[in-house]
């Protein structure tokens, strides 16, 4: 048989007369003239182009094995994660990361998950900045473009004579409880109250947080910040319009 028709072309139960085409469920009636017909009709082109993009039910059902270890491996990124989190929040030195594992590893000698970590100090670093980090900044900065809040800003030199500011944001959070959260540390260039208050803004408008939400402004008690006329707060109050806006 031709090999075109040889895939889906079989015998009818009906009589030799006539064929039968297993993906159309139909059977043709007459010479290989009309089963050739059949095969070049839209009809069975459609059912041709339908069976390609069919995945098999195989395919979709991931066995026993697949399944176990892709739980497996959901466990060991949880713990790496949690670990990562705990490092973090504990203000632990991330140098500690690997002596810590190995602790843990000879304390769990049976445990598999335990055994699977490998949370090295690059891996956990790159876990808090990359995805604890980022993942909570994209939480506060959901709650503050729907809430308001301050800041608490701070410029300081570096251990490179690198000038930077440090952006805190002050608010009350969904469990009324008063939180103080990292928004941003940015190079300064331009140390006057003018630079300092675009870099505030461009922090925010980055995290796409609104600045009518800012209800005031914390600093120290540098000129540049508490000036009358060009101090950092002033400048905030004018050129934002906000009525209520404090000075601390
Ligand atoms: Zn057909």
């Amino acid at each position: 048989m031709d090999t075109e028709l040889c895939g889906f072309i079989s015998k009818s139960d009906m009589n030799s007369q006539h064929a039968h085409c297993n993906l159309c469920k139909k059977d043709i009636r007459g010479s290989i003239y009309n089963v050739k017909r059949h095969v070049k009709s839209t009809f069975h082109k459609q059912n041709v182009q339908a069976m390609k993009c069919t995945v098999p039910v195989d395919q979709l059902v991931q066995t026993p094995e697949v399944q176990k270890k892709q739980l497996f491996d959901d466990s060991v990124k949880d713990a790496e994660l949690r670990l990562a989190g705990w490092v973090a929040k504990e203000d632990i030195s991330i140098r500690k990361t690997d002596s810590l594992l190995q602790v843990m590893k000879s304390c769990f000698p049976n445990d598999a998950v335990c055994q699977a970590l490998a949370s090295s100090r690059t891996k956990t670093t790159g876990i808090i900045k990359n995805v604890l980090a980022t993942e909570e900044k994209v939480q506060i900065a959901n709650w503050l473009r729907n809430n308001k809040f301050a800041i608490i800003v701070d410029e300081y030199t570096d251990k490179s004579w690198a000038k930077v500011l440090v952006i805190i944001a002050k608010y009350v959070d969904a469990n009324y409880k008063v939180r103080e959260d990292f928004l941003g540390l940015v190079d300064v260039h331009d140390a006057s109250s003018a630079g300092q208050k675009n870099l505030i803004m461009k922090c925010l408008s980055d995290l796409g947080i609104p600045i009518q939400n800012l209800m005031g402004i914390g600093f120290d008690n540098a000129s540049v910040n508490t000036g009358s006329v060009k101090g950092l707060g002033r400048c905030l109050k004018r050129k934002y319009q906000i009525c209520s806006f404090l000075v601390v």
